[in-house]
């Protein structure tokens, strides 16, 4: 099931995580790829928004995680481009395992035992890249490679797990989730700082917000 959030936007609850469809002028993008057993909900969605599995184009990540890539295999064989921030795409690709030095880099290497890596082209995204009207803004933290994203177009910003939504408010990504908390807390800051104004704002984790994202992102950042 999906809902729309916009003319063309759509948020999946996926029971525990996010992902979100935008329609990017004709390019259909797909925003996170939820956990391993949500390759056929999110293929379900696709058609409850009213489209078919060959419409979409691109699944952009927000960062490497188990509830944020585990569906990506639904999509082998479909001629899409994955995008990720730089620091994360080895190991969306398997080409490097996460790091045992930090508690949240041994929790990854421990559940990506459970995770299979896309055939799809990876694509790998500094901050300022764009793709379609979606810019990249680096926000590390949570994951030293952890993206959000901003379309003015839509007036969305897709927030990943830089911050989720509780109670009706922003909280900032827990020391337990997090590779490095302080640095997490910068990224609120400074996206706050740089990113343009918009309406939307989808995080990972929790209710999107319709309405007034960036300013209740502002007010987390002045708390912190
Ligand atoms: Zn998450």
């Amino acid at each position: 099931m999906v809902t729309a959030l916009a003319d063309a936007v759509w948020w999946y609850d996926l029971r525990g995580v996010n992902a979100a469809l935008v329609d990017d002028g004709g390019d259909l993008t797909l925003v996170d790829a939820g956990m391993p057993w949500h390759g056929n909900a999110l293929i379900a969605g696709l058609a409850d928004a009213g489209f078919e599995l060959r419409d979409l184009d691109r699944i952009l990540l927000t960062h490497f995680d188990f509830d944020h890539v585990g569906g990506l295999p639904a999509f082998d064989g479909i001629d899409v481009t994955v995008y990720v921030g730089e620091r994360d795409a080895p190991l969306v690709t398997g080409e490097r395992d996460p790091p045992l030095s930090n508690h949240k880099g041994a929790f990854q290497r421990l559940a990506s035992s459970f995770l299979d890596a896309p055939d799809n082209p990876v694509v790998t995204l500094a901050d300022g890249d764009t793709v379609g009207s979606f810019t990249a803004y680096e926000t590390p933290g949570h994951t030293p490679g952890h993206v959000s994203y901003v379309s003015e177009r839509h007036s969305l910003a897709l927030l990943g797990d830089m911050v989720s939504e509780d109670g009706g408010r922003f909280e900032p990504s827990p020391w337990l989730l997090s590779y490095d908390t302080d640095e997490a807390a910068r990224s609120v800051a400074a996206f706050s700082e740089r990113a343009p104004a918009v309406e939307i704002a989808v995080p990972g984790h929790g209710v999107p917000f319709q309405r007034g994202g960036s300013e209740r992102l502002g007010r987390l950042a002045a708390t912190l």
